[in-house]
């Protein structure tokens, strides 16, 4: 209790979840209806319902490490801030952001409360509506090179297809970088047989989710945009078809179900 009593604010990072509300947990409601101010990227902050009393600032996108830098100030005045990430926070988000920003800054940062409030990750959201296509060990990779060399992004591809696990592929695409995934398919391609399942889910969870799988020969990387978030198989990643009804994708808990 004494923390709290020096405490000069608190700033909580709330993940709303791939989509609607119906994704929101109720530890991430609650932060949300508890906080003063609220920071986020324009479009997340949209997501949630205006309060009275409560102000709001939205920033772009790739301002994280200024947003965090501001929310940190803003709780340091003694305010209760929240800050808004689509899906988690601390995947490819903003937690590491403040983490950053903390590690980097004054003294006092340190002694703010700070809270994480998960939330449900696009990989998790785009899994579940196909089966359980990471049944078995799995890893996610960001194919943004805005804040890491794109040598190292292909190192790690080749390490995640090479060992065997199903990749999650989250920012394949942007406006500014509209080669990556193809890039990263032809990196991916030596490790993996052509019937290997890719699934792209496309903004899951909102009104214009799109769901699709298909195999690694037939897979096109410019059906992917920003809303996307690819899973790419291992070999015994597999597609039970059924009739009337979406596929089942699942890669089987051990490897050694694909020999039987
Ligand atoms: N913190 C977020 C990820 C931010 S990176 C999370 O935990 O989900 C942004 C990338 O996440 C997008 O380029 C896309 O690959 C993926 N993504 C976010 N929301 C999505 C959704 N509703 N459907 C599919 N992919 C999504």
């Amino acid at each position: 209790m004494s923390a709290r009593q020096t405490a000069p604010g608190k700033l909580t990072l709330v993940g709303l979840g791939p989509g609607d509300a119906r994704f929101l947990t109720a530890e991430a409601q609650a932060a949300l209806a508890n906080a003063d101010t609220l920071y986020g990227y324009g479009p997340y902050l949209d997501r949630v319902p205006p309060r009275p009393g409560q102000s709001r600032h939205p920033s772009d996108n790739r301002e994280e490490r200024a947003r965090a830098t501001a929310a940190l100030a803003h709780a340091a005045e003694g305010q209760n801030v929240a800050i808004v990430s689509g899906g988690d926070p601390g995947v490819f988000a903003m937690a590491a952001a403040v983490c950053e920003a903390v590690d980097a800054g004054p003294p006092s940062w340190r002694s703010l409360d700070v809270a994480i409030v998960p939330g449900i990750t696009a990989m998790l959201a785009v899994a579940a509506r196909m089966g359980a296509p990471l049944g078995q060990d799995f890893c996610a990779v960001s194919l943004s090179d805005n804040l890491k060399p794109w040598p190292l992004i292909e190192r790690r591809l080749d390490a995640a297809a090479g060992a065997g696990f199903v990749i999650a592929i989250y920012n394949p695409v942007s406006a500014a970088r509209p080669w990556q995934l193809g890039a990263a398919f032809e990196r991916l391609r030596p490790h993996l047989p052509p019937t290997t399942p890719v699934i792209f889910g496309r903004a899951v969870g909102r009104s214009d989710e799109h769901v699709a799988v298909t195999t690694f020969d037939a897979a096109d990387p410019a059906v992917a945009d920003m809303a996307t978030l690819v899973i790419v198989g291992c070999a015994q990643t597999r597609i039970i078809e059924r009739a009337g009804r979406t596929p089942l994708v699942y890669t089987p808990r051990s490897p050694s179900e694909a020999n039987k």
